[in-house]
C-alpha cells in the first residue's frame, strides 16, 4: 500500500458504552446471553471502545472528494459480526487501495489533491454505505462511528467547497457482475436509463447529479450528462474502459445486473439539493483493481477522464 505524502488524520471518537444491545436480525454477534426475542445479546462491555483509526481522512485542495466505504480490513474482536437480515458482509476487494491510487493519480494529473475518506472497518463489522440500522446492524456502540464517518464526508465536502463553488464526490466500489464494465450510479435505475433521452433527461432532477443538470458550464443538460460525448462514462469508454451508462453503452439491457447508487450517493450527492454532485463507481476486478499495476494504470485513466469531465462541466481545473 503506497504511503500518502500527507499524513492522514485519524478520527478518534471514543464511544462510551454501558447498555448492552443486540443486533435485531437473526443470528448472533459474539457469544452472549439469550435475549428475550430469541437472539443473543453481545457480551457486556465494561470499557470505552477505542475507535481510533477506524475512519481515516486525508485533507485535499481540489473540489473532489473520494470515498471508499467497502474496502476496510480491520475486524476488531470487540465488535460483533453484522448478522442482520439481508446485510451484505463481503468487502469490495482492493477498493481502499484503489481509492488511494486515484487520489495520487489526480495529483499527478492536476497538481491538486482530492479529499479522501476511508472506512477502515471490514464490512462484516460496519457498512459505510448504508443507513444507521443496517450499517451497524443496530449495534448501538457503533452509532458514533457511523456519525463520524458521515461527518467526515460532510467536512470534506465543506472544505472542498472553499476551493471551488462546485464539487464532485466519487463513491468507490467493486462489483462481481458477469459483464466487465464500470457501472456508474446516479440513482437512476436500469429501466429508467433504457428510456428515450428526453425521458432520461427529465429524470436528472432526481439523480445524484441533479445540480449539474441545471448549471453545467458546458451547456450539456439531461441525458447528455449521462451518455453524451462529455459524460464520464463516455470519456472512460473512449479511454478503453467500458462503462454504463455511456454513449457506447447507454443502459443495462433487460436482465443485466447493475448497481445504480446507494446510501452515499443519495445522502451526499445533489438529489436533495446543494452544490455537491455524487457518482458511485462500481469497478469490475480484472484490469482495474486486481493488481497494483492494474490500479495504477486505471487510476491514471480515471484521473484524465475526470479532469476532462470537470473542466467541461465545473470549470475546474482552469483551462
Ligand atoms: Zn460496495
Amino acid at each position: 500500500m503506497p504511503r500518502l505524502p500527507l499524513s492522514p488524520c485519524r478520527i478518534a471518537a471514543i464511544a462510551a458504552l454501558g447498555a448492552t444491545l443486540a443486533c435485531d436480525g437473526p443470528g448472533t454477534g459474539p457469544a452472549g446471553s439469550p435475549a428475550p426475542g430469541g437472539g443473543t445479546n453481545p457480551p457486556p462491555v465494561t470499557q470505552p471502545l477505542d475507535t481510533t483509526g477506524w475512519i481515516e481522512t486525508a485533507p485535499g485542495d481540489a473540489p473532489l472528494v473520494i470515498v471508499a466505504p467497502h474496502g476496510g480490513e480491520l475486524a476488531p474482536a470487540v465488535l460483533p459480526d453484522r448478522a442482520c437480515v439481508g446485510c451484505v458482509t463481503g468487502n469490495d476487494g482492493n477498493t481502499q487501495e484503489l481509492a488511494r491510487e486515484i487520489v495520487e493519480a489526480v495529483v499527478r494529473r492536476t497538481g491538486r489533491r482530492p479529499f479522501l475518506v476511508i472506512n477502515r472497518l471490514h464490512r462484516r463489522k460496519f457498512d459505510g454505505n448504508r443507513d444507521l440500522p443496517e450499517a451497524t446492524a443496530s449495534y448501538a456502540p457503533l452509532e458514533p462511528v457511523w456519525r463520524g464517518f458521515h461527518d467526515a464526508i460532510d467536512s470534506a465536502k465543506a472544505r472542498a467547497l472553499r476551493v471551488h463553488p462546485r464539487v464532485m464526490l466519487l463513491d468507490i466500489h467493486g462489483h462481481a457482475h458477469p459483464v466487465a464494465r464500470l457501472e456508474l450510479g446516479y440513482l437512476l435505475g436500469a429501466a429508467d436509463l433504457r428510456a428515450a433521452d428526453d425521458v432520461v433527461g427529465a429524470g436528472i432532477a432526481q439523480s445524484s447529479i441533479a445540480r449539474l443538470g441545471t448549471d453545467a458550464r458546458s451547456g450539456a443538460r439531461g441525458a447528455e450528462l449521462l451518455r453524451g460525448p462529455l459524460a464520464l462514462g463516455t470519456l472512460l469508454a473512449d479511454a478503453g474502459v467500458p462503462a454504463v451508462p455511456s454513449r457506447q453503452d447507454p443502459a443495462p439491457l433487460v436482465g443485466q445486473e447493475y448497481f445504480n447508487g446507494g446510501y452515499n450517493t443519495s445522502r451526499h450527492g445533489s438529489r436533495a439539493g446543494g452544490p455537491v454532485d455524487a457518482i458511485q463507481i462500481e469497478h469490475h476486478a480484472s484490469g482495474l483493481r486486481a493488481t497494483a499495476a492494474d490500479r495504477a494504470r486505471y487510476a491514471d485513466l480515471l484521473a484524465a477522464a475526470l479532469a476532462t469531465f470537470m473542466r467541461a462541466h465545473y470549470a475546474w481545473p482552469a483551462p
